[in-house]
């Protein structure tokens, strides 16, 4: 999905207008790549390989249906890396924040990150409200604000999109999450958190042995 959209914005950012054909084709190269690779991409009991893409196009077609195509593109899939301040003592950690940026864009004259997920269903008022991955993306970018595009994999499936801004606050306080939970590590915290992670973590044979 995301080498659809990165195709979507990449063409914008090119000067040219963006293709539904060339997007769709992006979706279809990157999903028949990834099918024929390791690790297996596992799908649901009583699904097959064609069902998920025939769910992909349909995500796809309705990003291109619903998405409203920003005045400029600064960046599409841009690396960061950036250092870690506790925001109560000023210190540096040894640890970096890193990722990467779906597209930064100019949109009515306001510097916006473009964040894309794919879900079951809406996202809820507490998530938008609270999602971590979107105070840090607001703190390390200095955006104006995120914009989440959820493609939702609703009956008919469409494209909810959300401008999200967050406060300094809200900011300093998913710093400070980052720093607890590094700090947590250090001191030997460890639980199990199972989930569709586990698949591809580096600590696998580990955490089942
Ligand atoms: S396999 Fe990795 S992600 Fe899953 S619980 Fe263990 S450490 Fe956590």
């Amino acid at each position: 999905m995301h080498e659809a959209l990165a195709s979507y914005y990449s063409s914008i950012r090119n000067g040219k207008v963006p293709v539904a054909e060339g997007v769709l084709a992006a979706f279809s190269d990157a999903f028949d790549e990834e099918m024929g690779k390791e690790p297996v991409v596992l799908v649901d009991e009583g699904q097959t390989a064609g069902d998920l893409k025939d769910e992909g196009v349909k995500l796809v077609e309705a990003f291109l249906r619903d998405v409203k195509p920003p005045d400029r593109v600064f960046s599409v899939e841009s690396a960061f890396a950036c250092d870690v301040v506790t925001p109560e003592t000023g210190e540096i950690l040894e640890e970096q924040l890193v990722g990467y940026l779906d597209a930064v864009v100019e949109d009515a004259g306001k510097l916006v990150v473009l964040e894309h997920k794919t879900a079951a269903r809406a996202w809820s008022a507490d998530q938008l409200e609270y999602d971590l991955q979107v105070s840090l993306y607001a703190a390390v970018t200095g955006a104006d604000l995120v914009r989440l595009q959820v493609l939702t994999k609703t009956r008919v499936a469409k494209m909810l999109v959300h401008d999200l801004v967050r406060t300094e606050k809200a900011q300093v306080e998913a710093v400070s999450v980052v720093c607890q939970v590094l700090k947590a590590i250090r001191a030997g915290a460890f639980w199990h958190s199972r989930g569709w992670q586990c698949k591809e973590c580096e600590c696998r044979a580990l955490c089942t042995a």
